[in-house]
């Protein structure tokens, strides 16, 4: 498989460490709120991933932390904790914001497919991890105590800017904005470890530790959580592209300044879903959450259909126009896929071909919108229904859209089954057009067909279920 690696900003042949065995680190989410489809653009994407690696064979570990300690308001170590603020806004306790938005997380994993990784840890686990970690930057000369924090010095690396060839606009403002200055640090990329000492005093969790009663920088966390259960080599580090700096590239600072070796082989950066007017925010304009697009209506898999259809590493501008299309999209495959009925052995040749076209897309830099197209084409092909409903639930092991029991579903809310399946396609192909022109609000071409289905004997009923028909 070829994926672009950030580290080495071509396409590489993903090769790992151990053969046959991937260890994958996926950066979690801060449980301060809900996230925004933003967010879960990025976990989508990795879940994709994820899976076509273990679908190629690979046995894949993947460990995920939960940022509930550290993570600052602004990225460069300056700014509140972001677990208070939502406790306070909340008026509850750090720990329950954090299991409360911990399990709103994983409801919206589950309602988008997204896979649960093998080992899930909180920071606030770990700060026994977090200790020796840093006990041990400071011995070997990494790190230092200053004004109360312990900080990484970054100027005992060869190098330390690893990922500096990104696209600037595509690096989250956090770094830049509001950056006040540290008098403590040594030099000016310098980052904090631990704190005992900050500005915002009413820091609610804090620990005993070497160096003081206090808490954890937030980079430290990923090192150690990925190490305690990965080891000191991973194959391979995810997470959205305003992760890369200075997120990523302190991680690999710390990592490779403890283990003493290279670290990480791969980074898997997924670029930023965005706004007409800008970046998803969960503060400013429409909070966009899995919940606010299913009270509009949409079922979250033509979300993860949407996010699909595009590559990880374009940007992606989020609009209900592209998300309608997407949406009258998904419904129309799904409608196809229910005409077909099982008629036999599959074939077993037509198979395989058809499925080297599908795995050549995702082994070109996990091309999953030529993916979806291997879907189309399997419809197309010439071969009997059974090898193209194998084929579809075969691909779905990857792409996760539930294509198969959505399908059976559409299925059994007409009576299609012993109707003649060309039929059944061309009503189910007549019945998208028509949501597509009411979207448009072209009503007349909407009656259009309407009138065209009755003319062939159907007659249409919009139910709140979805459109439904019979024969007249
Ligand atoms: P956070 O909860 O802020 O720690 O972020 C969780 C994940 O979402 C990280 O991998 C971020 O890099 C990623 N992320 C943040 N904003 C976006 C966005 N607009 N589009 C895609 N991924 C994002
Ligand atoms: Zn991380």
């Amino acid at each position: 498989m070829q994926l672009y690696n950030s580290l080495t900003r071509t396409k590489d042949e993903f090769v790992t460490h151990e053969p046959g065995k991937v260890s994958m680190y996926t950066c979690g989410p801060t449980v301060y709120h809900y996230a925004h489809i933003g967010n879960l653009r990025s976990y989508i994407m990795e879940d994709v991933l994820e899976k076509y690696l273990r679908y190629t064979g690979y046995d894949v570990k993947r460990v995920m932390n939960i940022t509930d300690v550290g993570h600052l308001s602004s990225d460069a170590d300056t700014g509140e904790d972001k677990m208070l603020k939502g406790a306070r806004r909340e008026h509850k306790t750090v720990m329950e914001i954090a299991k409360f938005y911990t399990d709103a997380f994983f409801e919206d994993c589950k309602k988008l497919n997204i896979k649960t990784p093998d080992v899930v840890e909180p920071a606030t686990s770990c700060i026994d991890e977090f200790i020796k970690v840093i006990s041990s930057l400071i011995e070997k000369g990494y790190a230092y105590e200053a004004g109360g924090n312990i900080y990484f010095d970054t100027s005992k690396l060869k190098q330390y800017y690893v990922f500096n060839n990104f696209e600037e606009e595509d690096l989250q403002d956090g770094v830049r904005e509001g950056v006040e200055k540290d008098d403590n640090k040594r030099n000016k990329a310098d980052f904090v470890l631990w704190f005992t000492k900050s500005k915002f005093e009413d820091q609610e969790l804090k620990w005993e530790s070497p160096w003081g009663l206090g808490y954890p920088g937030w980079h430290i966390e990923c090192s150690c959580i990925s190490m305690k259960h990965l080891g000191e080599y991973l194959d391979l580090h995810c997470g959205g592209i305003d992760n890369a700096f200075p997120h990523h590239t302190n991680e690999i600072a710390q990592s490779e300044a403890y283990v003493g070796h290279a670290w990480c082989k791969h980074w898997f950066h997924v670029l930023h879903l965005n706004t007409n007017d800008g970046k998803m925010s969960k503060s400013k304009g429409e909070f966009l959450t899995v919940s606010l697009l299913e009270e509009k209506g949409y079922d979250p898999l033509v979300y993860r259909y949407f996010c699909l259809l595009s590559h990880y590493r374009k940007s992606l501008v989020f609009s209900y126009e592209n998300l309608d299309n997407a949406k009258a999209a998904y419904e129309k495959l799904i409608s196809r896929i229910s005409s077909l009925e099982k008629d036999g052995e599959a074939d077993e040749e037509a198979f395989e071909k058809l499925k080297a076209s599908f795995c050549e897309a995702m082994d070109n830099d996990l091309n999953t919108s030529l993916a979806i197209t291997a879907v189309h084409n399997v419809l197309k092909a010439d071969v009997n229904d059974s090898t193209k409903l194998a084929l579809i639930a075969d691909f779905d092991r990857v792409l996760s859209l539930d294509l198969i029991n959505h399908a059976e579903k559409k299925k059994n809310e007409n009576p299609a089954s012993d109707e003649d399946p060309e039929l059944v396609a061309k009503i189910n192909d007549a019945i998208a057009k028509r949501a597509a022109a009411k979207k448009e609000k072209n009503y007349a071409e909407a009656d259009r067909i309407r009138d065209e289905l009755k003319a062939m004997g159907i007659a249409l009923e919009d139910t709140p279920q979805g459109v439904k028909w019979k024969k007249i």
